[in-house]
Parts: C-alpha cells; sequence; structure tokens
C-alpha cells in the first residue's frame, strides 16, 4: 500500500536551493514537501564538498558546505517541511483533481498544486577506477568524497586523481595525516597551476610522495585495505604503498535521472526556464538552481537562491488562484515575522 500525503508544493531535490525554496514558500503561507534520493539534504554541498570553505556567499565570508546546509535547515524550521529522503522522485502524473502527482522509489505518493525541480547535477556518482572488489572496501577504507576529515588523521593516505579535489584533498592532508601519497597516471594536472606548485614543493621537501602511476589492485582483507598496488607510468615499475585509506577523486557523472522522463522539455539534460518565474514549459512546473537554463545562467548558489524567490510568486498565483501576492520584507512585516517565530 503506498502512503498519499498532499502539500502546497512538491520540490524534488533537497539541495542548497530547494531548501532555501522552503522559506521563501513559507513566507507567503505555501506548505512544501522535499524529495532527494540521497539519504541527507544539503544536495552538492553535503555530498561532495562539506568540509570545504564556499566564499561566496553573501554575508557569509566563509562557510562550510555542510554549515550553509545546517544554517538552511534552521532558517526553514518554522515551516516544518516533510522529507522523503534516500528516494528518487520516479513518475508523474496528474490527478483527476488536477493535483501534480509524484511516485517515489519507497512507493510514497506526493500530491501538490505546483511542483518544483529542484535537481541541480542530477543523479551524480562518482567515476570509480578499475579495481577488482572495490565495492567490498567503500566506505569503509575506500572513499569518493571526504565526509569526516577526523578519520583520517595519522593514517596512511593514498589519493588519486589530478583534478581539484585530488590536490586541494592531498594538500589538506599532508599536515594531518602519516603519510600522503598522491598517484596520478601522468605528470600534468587538471588542477589549479598553485595547488600544483605548492604540491610540487611538498614532494621536494619529502612531505608528500607523489606516483606517476596507475592503480592496479587493492590490497587487505576487505573491507580493510592494507596497500595500493601501482605501476610507474615511466619506468613500468610495480609497487606496493601501504595504505589505510583509498580516496579516488576521478570527478562524477551526472545524470538527469527519470525527470527526463517527466515530458518537460529539456535541452542538453537542463530544463529551459523563463527569468520571471523560473516556469517551464509547464505551467506549474517550476525548475530553480541548477539543473534550469536561461540567458546569462551561472551556476551559483546565491543565483538559485533568487530563483528561489521569485519561484515562489510565481507559485503562489496556482497555490491561491484567488489572492493576490502581496510583497512583504521579513524587517517590517509583523505577519512574517510571526510566520517565522520571530514576533516581538
Ligand atoms: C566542488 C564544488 C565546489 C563548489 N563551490 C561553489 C562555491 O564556492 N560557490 C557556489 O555558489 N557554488 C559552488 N558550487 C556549486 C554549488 O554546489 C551548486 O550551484 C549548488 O549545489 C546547486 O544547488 P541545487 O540545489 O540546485 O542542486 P544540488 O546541490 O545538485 O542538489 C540537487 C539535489 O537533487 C537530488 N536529486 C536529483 N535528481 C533527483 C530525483 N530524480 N529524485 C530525488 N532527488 C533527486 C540530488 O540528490 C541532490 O541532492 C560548487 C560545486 C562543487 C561540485
Amino acid at each position: 500500500m503506498s502512503n498519499i500525503f498532499k502539500t502546497d508544493v512538491a520540490i524534488i531535490g533537497a539541495g542548497p536551493v530547494g531548501l532555501f525554496a522552503v522559506f521563501e514558500l513559507g513566507l507567503y503561507d505555501m506548505r512544501a514537501a522535499l524529495i532527494d534520493v540521497l539519504p541527507m539534504v544539503g544536495g552538492q554541498c553535503s555530498e561532495l564538498y562539506p568540509e570545504k570553505p564556499i566564499y561566496d556567499i553573501p554575508a557569509l565570508p566563509s562557510v562550510t558546505g555542510q554549515e550553509l546546509t545546517d544554517r538552511l535547515m534552521e532558517q526553514i524550521k518554522p515551516f516544518n517541511p516533510q522529507f522523503f529522503l534516500d528516494q528518487s522522485a520516479d513518475r508523474l502524473e496528474k490527478t483527476a483533481d488536477d493535483l501534480w502527482q509524484i511516485t517515489t522509489s519507497d512507493n510514497n505518493i506526493i500530491q501538490a498544486k505546483v511542483l518544483v525541480i529542484a535537481t541541480g547535477g542530477g543523479l551524480f556518482s562518482p567515476k570509480k577506477p578499475a579495481l577488482d572488489n572495490i565495492e567490498a572496501y567503500e566506505n569503509q577504507s575506500v572513499f569518493y568524497a571526504v565526509k569526516n576529515v577526523d578519520q583520517f588523521k595519522d593514517k596512511n593516505l593514498v589519493i588519486a586523481g589530478g583534478g581539484d579535489s585530488a590536490l586541494d584533498w592531498a594538500l589538506y592532508f599532508v599536515p594531518l595525516a602519516k603519510q600522503v601519497t598522491l598517484v596520478h597516471h601522468r605528470d600534468g594536472f587538471k588542477a589549479a597551476p598553485d595547488s600544483v606548485n605548492k604540491m610540487k614543493e611538498l614532494v621536494a621537501s619529502g612531505q608528500m610522495n607523489f606516483e606517476v602511476a596507475s592503480l592496479d589492485a587493492i590490497q587487505g582483507t576487505a573491507p580493510q585495505l592494507t596497500a595500493i598496488e601501482v605501476t610507474n607510468k615511466v619506468s613500468g615499475e610495480k609497487k606496493l604503498i601501504p595504505a589505510d585509506f583509498l580516496l579516488p577523486f576521478y570527478g562524477l557523472t551526472m545524470k538527469a535521472g527519470p525527470i527526463g522522463s517527466f515530458g518537460i522539455q529539456m535541452e542538453n539534460n537542463l530544463i529551459p526556464v523563463d527569468t520571471e518565474k523560473f516556469e517551464t514549459n509547464i505551467p506549474s512546473i517550476f525548475s530553480i538552481g541548477d539543473i534550469n537554463n536561461y540567458a546569462g545562467k551561472q551556476k551559483l548558489i546565491l543565483s538559485g537562491f533568487h530563483e528561489a524567490a521569485l519561484m515562489a510568486k510565481g507559485a503562489f498565483s496556482y497555490v491561491y488562484p484567488d489572492k493576490k501576492f502581496r510583497f512583504q520584507y521579513t524587517t517590517s512585516s509583523t505577519g512574517l515575522q510571526k510566520k517565522l517565530g520571530v514576533d516581538a
């Protein structure tokens, strides 16, 4: 038996932009439910860079991906959104009484007057090295993202890759880990030149190791690895690098996922929207954040926040067709302050 949950606005994607949309909708009395395939909220911020500082959120000179997510959760608390986590939005239909009906992979059914697509980079999964039985070590001694830096302190780390993530984390862990070895298949990098120079200085001074090599095999007893076998790309020499953890950073593959079959117009896996309301080609379906596209679009969190505010104004006309949208400031509206629970 499926559970049916009714709300005003269903938001697919609980990344930073989907979360902030709850706030903007809540100010104007629209209840929201969020669906996310990940077991936690925060999208790219909490999945890909929870411990990295972001420097371009207005008025927050530095905030990590996880802190930003936590702050957004605090900000939307007064509106008590319903979360459907760890399940993807798989099917979209229209009910007889003109509601959008979303069925999730856990067979939950969410019905809403308005649908917001905030699926960002889509369903993302890490590109993995082709190593036998790597799955048996994943999330124990092989990690594709750093979520808890403490577990790597005083350990032997093998970091693989040549992009910004590999270099940034290698540099980050040099003072903390017992030993850091960067493994990349060539002596050329996609990472920022400044990071590459810093890495080379640390290698020259003996503070970290760098191998121009391919990863061949994991040694250990699953789920705990003990060493990584590599082959030097220049000499062909095989080598065993003692390791407690392997951190491969080979980038991500992003897929639009099931929303590609919802009938919403898409171009190059992005959803074209107008810039007045961020509505799609289907009335009452809106799209905000990294998944949408329009002239001048920048995939920035602050752009998504702006889009969420204008989307809420557009959504209001569907949720309350007989009411006029009345713009208000949170600083001066006692009505809004009451909703936020901060009325004096
Ligand atoms: C390493 C890195 C550093 C960055 N640094 C910055 C920075 O400094 N400043 C900045 O402004 N931006 C930065 N960004 C970009 C920023 O993270 C994105 O712009 C932002 O996350 C977009 O938010 P979003 O909510 O639109 O999408 P996302 O964060 O991608 O969240 C979308 C959510 O939708 C979910 N989802 C997708 N499809 C489905 C489905 N069918 N069903 C259910 N759930 C689904 C996903 O699981 C995900 O949780 C950075 C990105 C990366 C990768």
